[in-house]
């Protein structure tokens, strides 16, 4: 019997990608640099996020390592947090919904299910994230995993996530892109889960298919 749904929000119930690789070229012209580095960021975005996964560093220090091994590594910390926050600015000029997500929000509420949104991303930036796509709805619970001191695919981040909502773990389904990150680590704990490919590869390629 299921009674609640986490969704995953990057690449999920939001285009990170296009907004990133949008983004990424903006910053570069601010920058006055080659545009067309999404591959090399795109690669440093994943080393930095998945050191901060495993708990190698923090989450500021993820955005430093990224920027620093991105833009010159003699940069200080100040000064590569200062130049990270014009690629933020860039990436949030381009954020878009994806169309089937607020659909999909609202089926589970209208079918009874409790809805929380399950992110490695930090609570400022995803909760303007959700405002930007008209996802901030009543009675979804945002649940950045910073604030738990456990990401994703960490066994703790599902199952504080399933207290947050008043839900047991084998209630809750998961749903979202990552496949060690929203499948692999939430069976591990317990939880339901169906892993997202829009290119069809995965259990479901579209968020209508839910509910
Ligand atoms: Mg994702």
């Amino acid at each position: 019997m299921l009674r609640a749904v986490l969704f995953d929000l990057d690449d999920t119930l939001m285009d990170h990608t296009h907004a990133m690789h949008t983004g990424l070229d903006k910053w570069c012209e601010e920058l006055g640099l080659p545009t067309g580095q999404q591959e090399r960021f795109g690669a440093l975005e994943k080393k930095w996020f998945a050191a901060y996964e495993k708990g190698e560093v923090t989450h500021r220090g993820q955005r430093i390592g990224r920027c620093r091994e991105f833009l010159g590594n003699e940069l200080s910390e100040e000064d590569a947090l200062k130049l990270y926050a014009g690629y933020l600015a860039a990436y949030r000029r381009n954020w878009q919904v994806f169309p089937d997500a607020k659909g999909a929000i609202d089926r589970a509420q209208a079918a009874g299910l409790k809805v929380g949104i399950l992110t490695n991303g930090a609570r400022e930036m995803q909760a303007a994230k959700l405002r930007a796509g008209g996802l901030d709805l009543p009675g979804v619970l945002l649940i950045p995993t910073v604030e738990l001191s456990c990401p994703k695919p960490q066994r703790e981040a599902y199952m504080k996530g399933c207290a947050q909502l008043g839900v047991a773990t084998s209630q809750t389904l998961m749903v979202g892109d990552s496949l060690p990150n929203d499948v692999e680590g939430a069976k591990a704990a317990g939880l339901q889960a169906l892993y997202l490919r829009r290119d069809g590869s995965g259990d479901i390629a579209s968020l209508d298919e839910l509910f």
